[in-house]
């Protein structure tokens, strides 16, 4: 298979951008990372939870400084005509053949990852401490930042003091954007298997109608955050897929739904999976189901804090690479990127990284006429999600460098906290 050039990061991007490849399956992806961060002089571990792939530079004593992207894409279809965009297709878990895309922007978050990492190593003599930098795969899946925690990420490299990302946004592009606290969802996915009794279709009187208890539940489960979380707080319940039954005229025996959970405290997560639980439960009741439904956790990871002081201490620096940093707010979009930090007590940053066309937006100046306006464009997930090269990559490369800088400046003392 042909290489990408990646000394020129645009045609880098180009080539992951026209190559996906989904969660536990970046092969190739993981391949060109671990080549060049082998070129820019890192000790390179391959396969650590399946695809991830760690470069380590080792520069004299100081802070451990990890800075992490995801590789994977989406079983989505591209639709945004560039000229580089996927074609390529693949078979999803159950077996059916789905378009691939770097629908989220993964490709973005690599590619500015192994340019900081070059120009972190070209410049080793004007810092000292580790950089650690960390490519995982299936963050989409909710799942590679644990698979690489349980394949001992941690005995296999040093433990960092602070934890760095970014994920690409249709915010504009040069712009970036950081929330101390919560700032992405804790994301739990469920499974609920409903249980009917099945009949003839004309003789509903023998069965429970698992489709009426599944239109019963579904209603219910939405008074969760409507009637039961305190409107202060942010939630969102959602009943992704319903599955039940083949033909009209006859009465399945099962119910399948599956169902997206987003919180941003533990305490409300708690509650609103116990909810969903008694509400799935009693309806089940009410229904005269033969049986209580079965409630299966899929995925599940916790909500992304970013450390307050963390962030008040890495924000200089990313303001000096971007035109703006903005307070976006907590996002009910989740990521794993927080597992990596909460495994080892590590305080984490995560920023968002402008990545919409800037001449999309009419008034710049305008914080709200730029949100206004991001909500109309094509967001990660979409077919038509489309980031443009530049700024972006320059600005996010420059934003994973200088927030690096922050930490391992041997000038300052403080990097060299736990
Ligand atoms: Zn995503
Ligand atoms: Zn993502």
């Amino acid at each position: 298979m042909a290489m990408p050039d990646t000394t020129d990061l645009a045609e880098l991007y180009r080539d992951l951008h026209a190559n996906p490849e989904l969660a536990f399956a970046e092969h190739r992806t993981a391949g060109i990372v671990a080549g060049e961060l082998r070129r820019s002089g890192y000790e390179v571990t391959e396969g650590i939870g399946g695809t991830g792939v760690v470069g380590v530079l080792a520069n004299g004593d100081g802070p451990t400084v990890l800075l992490r992207a995801d590789m994977d894409a989406l079983p989505v279809e591209e639709r945004t005509g560039l000229s580089y965009a996927s074609t390529v297709t693949s078979l999803d878990a159950s077996g059916a053949e789905v378009g691939v895309m770097h629908a989220c922007g993964h490709d973005v978050h690599t590619t500015c990852l192994l340019g900081a990492a070059r120009e972190l190593a070209a410049d080793r003599g004007s810092w000292t401490g580790t950089l650690v930098c960390l490519f995982q795969p299936a963050e989409e899946v909710g799942a590679g930042a644990q698979a690489m925690l349980d394949d001992g990420l941690y005995d296999r490299v040093r433990r960092p003091s602070v934890v760095l990302g970014q994920h690409v946004a249709p915010l504009p592009a040069g712009l970036l954007a950081v929330e101390p606290g919560p700032a992405f969802a804790a994301s739990d996915t469920l499974r609920i298997t409903l249980h009917g009794r099945g009949a003839h279709a004309s003789r509903p009187q023998t069965a429970v109608d698992p489709v009426v208890l599944a239109a019963a539940t579904i209603l219910r489960l939405q008074t969760v955050v409507a009637r039961e979380v305190p409107p202060t707080e942010g939630a969102v319940v959602t009943v992704g897929a319903v599955a039940a039954g083949t033909v009209a005229n006859v009465i399945g025996d099962r119910a399948e739904l599956q169902v997206s959970v987003r919180t941003f405290s533990e305490e409300v997560r708690a509650q609103v999976l116990a909810a969903i639980e008694r509400i799935a439960r009693g309806e089940a009741e009410a229904a005269a189901a033969p049986r209580p439904p079965d409630i299966e956790m899929v995925h599940s990871f916790p909500a992304v804090h970013n450390d307050p002081d963390a962030v008040e201490r890495t924000r200089p620096a990313l303001a000096s690479v971007a035109a703006a940093v903005v307070a976006p707010g907590p996002v009910t979009g989740s990521e794993d990127v927080g597992l990596l930090a909460r495994a080892v007590d590590a305080p984490c940053v995560y920023w968002l990284l402008g990545g919409a066309d800037p001449a999309l937006f009419e008034r710049l100046d305008d914080p709200a006429a730029v949100v206004a306006r991001v909500d109309e464009l094509p967001s990660n997930h979409s077919p038509h999600f489309a980031p443009v090269i530049e700024p972006t990559l320059t600005v996010g490369v420059r934003a994973l460098v200088a927030a690096a800088r922050t930490w391992l400046s041997p000038s300052d003392q403080r990097g060299d906290q736990g």
